[in-house]
């Protein structure tokens, strides 16, 4: 599987996804989670692998780092669930934490499996290790060669 961007060769589709969600690729630096889940959401229409989750606004904010806005008079509040936390620091962990890393993706079968995953690179793990059975590893990768270089819409 060949990076889109920087023509590095992966041996699964998990690693070029990896790839380019930590914003390893040295030819697409600006390209991370929250932007590879943009640009796939916009090619999967019926959803077949993308969770639709939230307004792209919310995810523009969803990194930010807590300000001393978040301060409530007595402590400072996440503003995704309420919990209390005695040090911005502390707030900040908690925002970059699992707690609060969104689920953008699903597995594709629909009968049966239905897992959930924070990251790209972990659905194709989870397919390409063929535990539900939902597609052969060959094409996992033959399916993300298409869906990550082209601008097709997402098929399987
Ligand atoms: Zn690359
Ligand atoms: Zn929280
Ligand atoms: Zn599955």
């Amino acid at each position: 599987v060949a990076c889109p961007f920087c023509g590095g060769a992966f041996t699964t589709a998990s690693g070029v996804s990896h790839h380019l969600e930590t914003s390893s690729c040295p030819s697409a630096r600006n390209l991370n989670r929250d932007a590879l889940y943009k640009a796939l959401r916009a090619r999967d229409q019926h959803g077949l692998i993308t969770k639709k989750l939230l307004q792209s606004k919310e995810l523009d904010t969803i990194d930010t780092y807590a300000t001393f806005r978040t301060w409530n008079g007595y402590a400072y509040e996440c503003y995704l669930c309420h919990r209390d936390f005695h040090s911005l620091r502390a707030l900040n962990q908690h925002l970059n934490s699992p707690a609060h890393q969104q689920k953008y993706y699903h597995c594709p079968n629909k009968r049966g499996c239905g897992k959930d995953f924070v990251t790209l690179a972990a659905l194709f793990n989870h397919l390409e290790s063929e535990s539900c059975g939902f597609m052969r590893f060959e094409n996992v990768n033959k399916s993300a060669n298409e869906f990550l270089t082209g601008k097709k819409m997402i098929t399987f």
